[in-house]
């Protein structure tokens, strides 16, 4: 099966199984029909396979009852399954490649390529609304915020159904809710723990926050408050050396503008190089690992729009 079931089926249904992107590729989903009609609801985790919060919150999702819902639920609990297997952060596996950088895809590309593809092609299309679901990877510590397609205000309203304070306005493309954007789906990319943990607050804050966005959009009843979001863009300086790092400030910490955010060191404690802030704000997330590479992104920087 190369495509996911058809979503109506006129009888309210679960249905659990495999879809094959491409023909190396196998992932799991789960089709949620409700009784009735409604909207459509996408909801994808495992983009970065280690990022266990989120899929763990939509395993959850998929328990979903229909009587529960009005419409669809589609949910995609780990798009990166070799990467979820082999506890690889950042990657697809199949060709080291960051599939939340290769939107939209190409349809004879490589592995991730090829996947962001079908999902842009064969799925986007369908949903009403999209989360993409992530978090802090193994080696980065994060404090909760969501990403949103900047300029979209239908984005920003599902941000604040969801209920994290902060939320980052994103520009630039490749990843997933701004090609969704681009097909004029409202879509967001909430970002709940660190480190790969998946404790059972932060798994709830996931799906008590989709829960939301389903209240939101009509798919479950009940009216979702409305959280005012601090907006903010995010400053992500990269390593400019490899080397073992430093950092100086912890999250949600605030910083100002010039200030020591962390060094890069050698192993006998002679400094590579040192990372001054170039905005005033304060640290989204960060690099937790004392390894650090270069070209490696750092940390991010939350500035008030
Ligand atoms: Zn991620």
């Amino acid at each position: 099966m190369t495509s996911l079931p058809a979503l109506r089926s006129g009888k309210p249904r679960s249905e659990f199984g495999h879809v094959r992107p491409t023909r190396e590729l196998e992932i799991p989903f789960a089709i949620i029909e409700g009784a009735e009609e409604g909207p459509c609801l996408l909801v994808t985790a495992g983009v970065h396979g280690s990022e266990f919060c989120s899929i763990e919150a939509a395993v959850r999702l998929m328990k979903t009852q229909p009587e529960e819902i009005k419409g669809t639920l589609i949910v995609l609990p780990i798009l990166n399954v070799e990467a979820f297997h082999r506890r690889n952060i950042y990657i697809m596996p199949q060709d080291g490649k960051n599939l939340n950088r290769m939107f939209p895809g190409k349809p004879d590309g490589t592995t991730s390529e090829q996947l962001a593809h079908w999902l842009v092609s064969e799925v986007f299309p369908k949903a009403d609304a999209y989360i993409d679901c992530h978090g802090g990877d193994l080696d980065e510590g994060l404090a909760p915020f969501t990403i949103f397609p900047a300029g979209c205000e239908k984005s920003q309203a599902l941000a604040a159904a969801f209920g994290i304070k902060v939320a980052v306005a994103a520009g630039g493309s490749g990843y997933s809710v701004d090609a969704s954007h681009k097909l004029g789906i409202p879509s967001i990319l909430p970002e709940v723990s660190g480190n790969g943990l998946w404790g059972e607050a932060t798994v709830r804050q996931m799906t008590d926050g989709i829960r939301r966005v389903m209240q939101h959009i009509g798919m479950l009843p009940g009216e979702a408050p409305v959280t005012e979001l601090d907006v903010v863009t995010m400053w992500v300086p990269a390593a400019p050396v490899t080397g073992l790092w430093y950092p100086k400030k912890d999250l949600g910490e605030p910083v100002a503008m010039g200030e020591l955010l962390g060094e890069i060191k050698t192993v006998f404690g002679e400094t590579l190089a040192t990372i001054h802030s170039e905005k005033t704000g304060f640290i989204l997330y960060r690099l937790t690992s004392l390894s650090v590479n270069e070209k490696e992104a750092l940390l991010g920087v939350g500035t008030s729009a």
